[in-house]
């Protein structure tokens, strides 16, 4: 019954407009002049906007959708700065059949927030949710309100010195945004003791396909709450903001990390490690990188280093996790070193955590291929290991080189 009226919901409310219409300049006039009575027009970029060209690549991670984004691109990106724009740019683009995409912080791997994904030249604009990034977080409370545009590096910054002793689950890269993780769940260290993302999410606000301002999950009903937290984004309307409950996080955790070359065993670790890691006590998550023939494993413990290295001694002994393995941090340091490293030795965390524009480096799309696969071990040759999902309840952001 709930997967029935999930398709329904999916029919009725996905943002696939009914006759969507290959781009001409009459439809991007309409759709413009349509946008023009409820959108400032400084807020409103076409492509002959001297700094259109900027701002459509200035979130994008994927260095393969630059170019097609650039020669093929939205009719004009929409930077609302409140609701009433967004449900403004949702009305006329099904009102004169123009595809509507939505980008917060634009890490999708196919680049769906911002190119049509069609072959045709379909007609289709960017909503840029990239002004709505407020953070609001009582101290004396753990729910905290997030506007679906900040990243979740802002959002740990702003909750880890707002409200010392909490933190939010959340992913390992500081610039993704909260709009387009928290919709398809959100993965991370913290994810055996506290779940997904979105399984901390406690209430949320969004416009609809029809453009209606949906002002929390009442308004919603249940159906459609269930599916923004973790159905995917840009399936089901626009998320404004989400509320968020925080949890405990103790005054010290630790992150150990560990190589392992094929020589020195990684096929045997990564085999142990897939029926150990749901086993471990909650308080510890152990993930592997497989890359070039090593195993990288990390661990984040949410306590001190004697603890850990004591349960890796018992329960992961192959490793041989030591003290030197091992380092003690705030869970603030910890999610700019997961990501920056040693960086953060030299680096502030504002400036780590609050930059909203990281370069554009080298992309790395996540393959959830299973590891029974690509053992060598099973397969019973020497390889280097293929990306991994890790067991249920470890973590799986593991990585290929796009
Ligand atoms: C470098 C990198 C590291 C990553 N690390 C992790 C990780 O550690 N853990 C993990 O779980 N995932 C990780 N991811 C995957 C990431 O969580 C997803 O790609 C996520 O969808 C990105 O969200 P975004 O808002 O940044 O992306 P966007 O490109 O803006 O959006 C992604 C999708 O969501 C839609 N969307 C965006 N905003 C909204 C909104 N407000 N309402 C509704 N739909 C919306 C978009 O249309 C698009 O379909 C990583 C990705 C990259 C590129």
């Amino acid at each position: 019954m709930a997967s029935i009226s999930l398709v329904l919901t999916i029919c009725v409310l996905g943002f696939y407009v009914p006759a969507p219409s290959l781009a001409s300049p009459s439809h991007g006039n309409d759709f413009l002049r349509c946008l023009s009575t409820d959108v400032p027009g400084q807020l409103v970029q076409t492509p002959s906007s001297p700094s259109f060209k900027q701002l459509l690549v200035s979130s994008i991670r994927n260095a393969r959708f630059v170019a097609p984004a650039t020669a093929r691109p939205p009719i004009c990106i929409v930077t609302p700065t409140n609701a009433s724009h967004v449900q403004a740019a949702v009305r006329c683009g099904r009102r004169h059949g123009v595809r509507v995409r939505v980008r917060s912080g634009g890490h999708d791997c196919e680049g769906l927030s911002y190119r049509s994904g069609r072959r045709d030249s379909e007609a289709f604009a960017v909503i840029d949710l990239a002004e709505l990034h407020a953070i609001g977080v009582n101290p004396h409370e753990a729910p905290a309100w997030v506007d679906a545009g900040a990243r979740i590096g802002e959002l740990y910054y702003h909750v880890a010195t707002a409200a010392p002793g909490l933190g939010f689950p959340a992913g390992m890269c500081p610039t993704i945004g909260g709009g387009g993780h928290f919709s398809g769940g959100g993965m991370g260290l913290m994810m055996r003791k506290y779940g997904l993302s979105a399984d901390n999410v406690l209430d949320a606000t969004m416009v609809d396909a029809q453009g209606n301002l949906l002002a929390d999950k009442k308004a919603m009903g249940d159906d459609l709450f269930w599916a923004i937290r973790g159905g995917g984004g840009g399936n089901f309307g626009i998320v404004l903001s989400w509320k968020v409950r925080l949890v405990p996080v103790p005054p010290t955790v630790t992150f150990v990390k560990v190589a392992r070359t094929m020589e020195q065993g990684a096929v045997d670790s990564v085999t142990k490690w897939q029926t150990l890691a749901p086993a471990l006590p909650d308080d510890l998550s152990v993930r592997v990188v497989v890359q070039n023939g090593e195993a990288n494993f990390q661990a984040l413990y949410l306590g001190n280093s004697s603890a850990v290295v004591t349960t890796m001694g018992s329960r992961f002994p192959e490793l041989r996790v030591t003290i030197a393995d091992c380092k003690e941090m705030s869970w603030l340091q910890y999610t700019a070193y997961i990501f920056f490293g040693d960086a953060i030795n030299s680096k502030p965390l504002e400036a780590l955590l609050l930059n909203r524009s990281m370069p554009l480096g080298q992309f790395v799309k996540n393959n959830p291929t299973t590891s029974r696969k690509h053992s060598p071990r099973r397969r019973g040759r020497r390889s280097s290991a293929g990306p991994m999902v890790p067991p249920r309840g470890s973590s799986s952001w593991s990585r290929t080189a796009e």
